[in-house]
């Protein structure tokens, strides 16, 4: 086995660099991976702009599949050989409150992969064993990278929500996220309305299984929605507080506008929309690791996909440079020589 592996990192805001790095050995409660497949998701933006606080240079990406091939002191319940996979949350510690409480999302010290510690953009990885996810053999590596943090995020903000089978749920933003969101949506049970600007995305939606289009550049999105009884849930995948605004009034009292698209943008809603009709505002940040368990089995359970162009590992700063451009369609995927995780 080689001594050495490649990784594409970014050493300074904007710059990407090939660098082969020494392997070294996962630490305590970590694992080493050999990665097979790695998402590119646009909050890999906060790394490579360096709009998060990063300590050079790091290697971004979240959305990582690999085969394990060396455990640390300590961890119990994974195997070597075993498939596995990172998003964003890089595992939870167990001891502090939020994590005795069992909100393991909100965990105070927790890393975020790709963000504190190096992520996927590479052949290997090191990773905390409490943030593994089990890939199901029925899912090769590129289909399920897209799913730890697209996926997941979506899934999780559905299955939390209040909505129950034959509510109105939209889905504003037919991207990256969007995309899945529709199909979670619709196979939970849900009367599906996907938003996006323009008429040229109201085939795909349809396709994906949602059961109306609204144009949000044509017409009025609250407008719409209210003419369909109102909205339960709008699950907000695009980012910009402008595009929360303009959709809020189509949610029915006691319904929820919960957003995913992380932005600097402020969200202005008036509070008689808030007050009258008891309508909600949240976030929702991706899920735990049993979520996102959940997410891969209910996905290959139910024929759930993302629509995927892959790229080899070299071409990281090219596919990365796409997925900005909004030009992806939806979610790039890098592959390295590691294979496609076919099962063992
Ligand atoms: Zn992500
Ligand atoms: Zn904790």
């Amino acid at each position: 086995m080689s001594a050495t592996y490649k990784a594409i990192q970014v050493t300074k805001p904007g710059e990407f660099a090939t660098v082969m790095k020494p392997l070294v050995d996962p630490g305590p409660g970590q694992v080493r991976i050999r990665i097979e497949a790695s998402g590119v998701c646009h909050s890999d933006a906060g790394t490579v702009e360096g709009s998060f606080p990063i300590i050079w240079p790091r290697v971004p990406g979240h959305e990582v599949v690999g085969r394990i091939d060396a455990l640390g002191s300590g961890v119990q319940g994974w195997v070597v050989g075993q498939r596995v996979g990172v998003g964003f949350l890089g595992g939870f510690c167990g001891y502090c409150e939020f994590c005795r409480n069992g909100d393991l999302v909100n965990c105070r010290n927790q890393e975020f992969t790709g963000i504190h510690s190096d992520g996927g953009y590479a052949e290997v990885m090191i990773a905390r064993a409490t943030g593994l996810v089990r890939i199901p053999d029925d899912l090769s590596s590129v289909d399920a990278a897209p799913l730890l943090c697209a996926g997941l995020t979506t899934f999780n903000a559905l299955r939390n929500s209040p909505a129950k089978a034959g509510d109105l749920v939209a889905v504003l933003g037919i991207g990256g996220l969007g995309h899945l969101a529709v199909q979670y949506a619709r196979h939970m049970g849900f009367e599906v309305a996907a938003i996006a600007r323009g008429s040229n995305t109201a085939e795909l939606a349809k396709k994906l299984g949602a059961h109306h289009y609204i144009d949000s550049a044509a017409t009025d999105p609250a407008a719409a929605l209210q003419a369909l009884g109102g909205a339960k849930v709008i699950l907000v995948t695009a980012s910009g507080g402008k595009t929360i605004t303009e959709t809020f009034k189509g949610l029915r009292p006691g319904g929820v506008s919960i957003n995913l698209g992380a932005g600097p943008e402020p969200i202005e809603v008036a509070s008689v929309d808030l007050i009258f009709g008891e309508r909600k505002l949240a976030g929702s940040l991706t899920g735990n690791p049993a979520t996102a368990d959940a997410t891969l089995r209910f996905s290959a359970l139910g024929g759930v996909s993302a629509m995927i162009e892959t790229a080899q590992l070299d071409e990281a700063p090219a596919a990365y440079a796409k997925m900005m451009a909004g030009k992806a369609r939806f979610r790039m995927v890098l592959v390295t020589k590691n294979g496609n995780g076919q099962p063992k």
